[in-house]
């Protein structure tokens, strides 16, 4: 690899880029245009700092540096794999549950993440943003839907939003009556963090509406002493932060790693919320774990660490269906007791322990 301009200035966008700063091998370059040239590809300064070039499989590199591999659709690999087109009554909306709406407004992103499951929707030859026009039909979509409580705004990233768009956006929807709660989904603080700025976090907040922030993280690498700041600065202008991340082979699936990403997340005063399983997304199935390696590994965070410290482990059901939990169960009907006992009696249930043990609930007289 070469080693020459180890430390870029500016967002690296092109496959050359990435081979002139270390990050891939010449010998790559043609598999990495290819794929360049149908998904797209950004690695921020922030972030190409935190890449170790002499690890081949380092946990940074992984998430963003592009591979020949996404060039492979696996079998069951879908262009819109959770189903967003299914449930879009309007440009930029997605209704799949009846409370709440996700708005697309954006559709860039300070960095290109090669697992992303909305990665036929963002990148080269895609509109940056909506149309006045469809921002306009989507405002008055949530308007006429009063049972629209929350309303989610996503990916693309809507802080690559200048301060003053951002601020007219989070007026509009909450000057809708019904909308209390308005949802950012997130990876700027990770990043750019210096896109979180003092006017940034102003906008942020609304008369009429909760803000919340969700961060996007997937190993503890992520949370520098800058996005610290930055997550500290929305946090302490009273916007509650919750996390996201999306379990990836040979980023976070193992319990020290993930560990360590729960524990920061907690530290930066964000709740751990979502622990994604990888979708379904073209060319990302050298990024996907089993969900048996899901669950043995939330068994083993619930060892490890507090409530505090636990995501919710969920799968997008493709089509559509929305979001359930898939995480381990500990509870589990104990039969042969059930059976002895009176039809009124409270069933009897084997529980497991944080360590794996079993015990009876009711415990045994
Ligand atoms: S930040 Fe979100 S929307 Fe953007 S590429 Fe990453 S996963 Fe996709």
């Amino acid at each position: 690899m070469s080693r020459i301009n180890l430390k870029p200035a500016a967002t690296l966008r092109a496959p050359a880029e990435l081979i002139a700063h270390g990050f891939a091998a010449a010998a790559d370059l043609p598999d990495l245009e290819k794929v360049a040239a149908h998904y797209a590809v950004a690695v921020t300064p922030d972030i190409a700092a935190l890449i170790d070039r002499d690890d081949p499989d380092d946990p940074i590199a992984r998430q963003f540096i592009p591979s020949a591999e996404e060039l492979t659709a696996a079998p069951g690999e879908n262009a819109d794999p959770i189903g967003d087109h299914t449930h879009s009554p309007a440009a930029g909306i997605v209704h799949r549950y009846p409370d709440r709406v996700l708005f697309k407004l954006v559709h860039v992103c300070a960095v290109y993440c090669r697992f992303c499951f909305r990665r036929e929707m963002v990148g080269p030859g895609k509109a940056t943003a909506l149309s006045q026009s469809a921002y306009e039909g989507a405002i008055g979509y949530i308007r006429a839907h009063p049972e629209i409580w929350e309303v989610i705004l996503t990916g693309g990233d809507p802080l690559m939003l200048s301060p003053r768009r951002l601020a007219e956006v989070m007026a509009d929807l909450a000057g809708i009556d019904h909308v209390r709660i308005i949802r950012i989904h997130t990876r700027v603080p990770v990043a750019d963090p210096a896109r979180v700025s003092r006017k940034m976090i102003a906008a942020l907040r609304v008369e009429g509406a909760t803000t919340w922030v969700a961060l996007h993280a997937n190993h503890a690498r992520e949370l520098t002493a800058k996005a610290r700041a930055a997550c500290a600065a929305i946090v302490d202008a009273g916007i509650p932060m919750v996390s996201q991340s999306v379990l990836l082979r040979g980023v976070n699936d193992n319990a020290a790693d993930l560990e360590a990403l729960m524990r920061a997340f907690v530290e930066c005063r964000i709740k751990p919320y979502y622990l994604h399983h990888g979708d379904l997304a073209p060319g990302t199935s050298h990024l996907r774990t089993t969900l048996a390696h899901g669950q043995a590994l939330m068994r083993q965070l619930r060892g490890r660490v507090s409530g505090l410290c636990q995501p919710d482990y969920v799968l997008d059901i493709p089509g559509g269906h929305g979001k359930s939990p898939v995480g381990p169960g500990y509870l589990s009907p104990a039969d042969s007791f059930s059976e002895a006992r009176e039809p009124e009696a409270e069933t009897r249930y084997r529980v497991v322990d944080y360590c794996g043990d079993v015990h009876l609930y009711p415990p045994t007289p």
